[in-house]
């Protein structure tokens, strides 16, 4: 393997690491608008504690779930 090989192989795992990190900010985005959207409800005090169901208790704190888009108001 001669340096122009080695130089190819790097540029192109770094290129793979890039996108695999573009691709992973997408994921967050599209969650965050999604959640915008409504119809899920979450733990006020664990947002991350989700269901489509609104009579559901947090697994957590056992709390009644509220509607997303009103977490964090
Ligand atoms: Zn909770």
């Amino acid at each position: 393997m001669d340096l122009t090989q080695i130089t190819v192989t790097i540029a192109g795992a770094a290129l793979i690491a890039l996108n695999l990190w573009f691709f992973f900010g997408k994921k967050e985005a599209g969650h965050a608008s999604a959640k915008e959207k409504g119809g899920l409800y979450a733990c006020p005090m664990h947002p991350w504690i989700t269901s489509n169901d609104p009579t559901a208790d947090c697994s957590i704190c056992g709390m009644k779930l509220v509607r997303s888009d009103e977490v964090g108001k």
